[in-house]
C-alpha cells in the first residue's frame, strides 16, 4: 500500500465528521486525528488557568506549556493535556462555549497547525477539522466537506450528550452549533471554507454505512 495518504475531512460543527473519520480509519487501518480535540484541550487549559485572552505574550507563553498527545485505542482518539486524559472534559459545555473564540487566535492556530502537519508527515492518516483541506494539508489526496441540516445536527449532538448524562437542552445545543459555525466561518485566520477541490458530503439523509461507502469510493483510487 502506498504510504502517506492524507484524507482531510472538514465541515460544520456536529456534522458527523469524527464518526465517519473513525469508521474510515478502522476500515483502512489509517491513523485518525481529531484536530478539534486539540483546540478543545487548549481551551480547557486556558479556562483552568484563567488566561487573559487579550494578552498576546501570555498566550504565546501558555502555548509553550501545553503538551498535547494522542493515544489511540480502537480508533477512538484519546487526548492527553500535559499527560492528563481530558477526552471527556473537553466535550462539556464550558469548553464548547469558548473553543471557537480561542480557535480564532492566530498564535493558537499556528501552534496547532504545526503540530498537525508533523503528525501527517510519514503516515496514512485521516484528520478532521475546519481547515485541514485548506491550510493544514492543502495537498491531501482526498478532501471531503461535510454538511447537514442544522436541526438534525443539533438533535444528534443533543442525543449524544444526554446519553452521557449531561444536563443540556436542545435549544442550548442548537444555539451553540450556530454560534460556533458563525465564528468558524467568519474568523480572519483560516476560516471554515470548502477547499475548491473538496467533495461535498451532505449527510442529512444518509446512514453512517452510506457515508462510509461514499468515503471509501473516494479513497479507493489511491490505495489500489
Ligand atoms: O471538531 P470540534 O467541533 O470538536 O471542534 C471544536 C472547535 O474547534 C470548532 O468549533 C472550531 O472552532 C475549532 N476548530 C478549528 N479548526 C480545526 C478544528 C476545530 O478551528 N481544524
Amino acid at each position: 500500500m502506498v504510504n502517506n495518504i492524507v484524507v482531510a475531512i472538514d465541515g460544520y460543527s456536529s456534522c458527523g465528521k469524527s464518526t465517519l473519520a473513525k469508521a474510515l480509519a478502522k476500515k483502512l487501518h489509517f491513523i485518525y486525528v481529531d484536530s478539534g480535540a486539540m483546540y478543545r484541550a487548549v481551551t480547557l487549559y486556558f479556562l483552568r488557568n484563567n488566561t487573559d485572552l487579550k494578552n498576546h505574550d501570555l498566550i504565546v507563553d501558555a502555548l509553550e506549556h501545553i503538551d498535547l498527545n494522542f493515544h489511540s485505542r480502537d480508533y477512538e482518539s484519546h487526548i492527553l493535556l500535559n499527560g492528563e486524559e481530558v477526552s471527556e472534559e473537553i466535550r462539556q459545555m464550558p469548553v464548547s462555549e469558548n473553543v471557537s473564540l480561542i480557535a480564532s487566535i492566530k498564535e493558537v492556530r499556528k501552534a496547532m497547525v504545526r503540530k498537525q502537519q508533523k503528525m501527517g508527515k510519514s503516515k496514512n492518516m485521516i484528520m478532521d477539522g475546519r481547515d485541514i483541506g485548506t491550510t493544514v494539508f492543502p495537498d491531501a489526496q482526498v478532501k471531503l466537506f461535510m454538511t447537514a441540516d442544522p436541526k438534525i445536527r443539533a438533535e444528534r449532538r443533543y442525543n449524544e450528550l444526554i446519553a452521557k448524562g449531561e444536563n443540556v437542552s436542545l435549544e442550548e445545543i442548537f444555539d451553540n452549533l450556530a454560534h460556533r459555525d458563525f465564528l468558524d466561518t467568519t474568523r480572519e485566520e483560516s476560516p471554515l471554507v470548502r477547499a475548491e477541490d473538496a467533495i461535498i458530503l451532505d449527510n442529512t439523509n444518509l446512514t453512517q454505512e452510506e457515508q462510509l461507502a461514499f468515503a471509501i469510493e473516494q479513497v479507493k483510487p489511491f490505495i489500489v
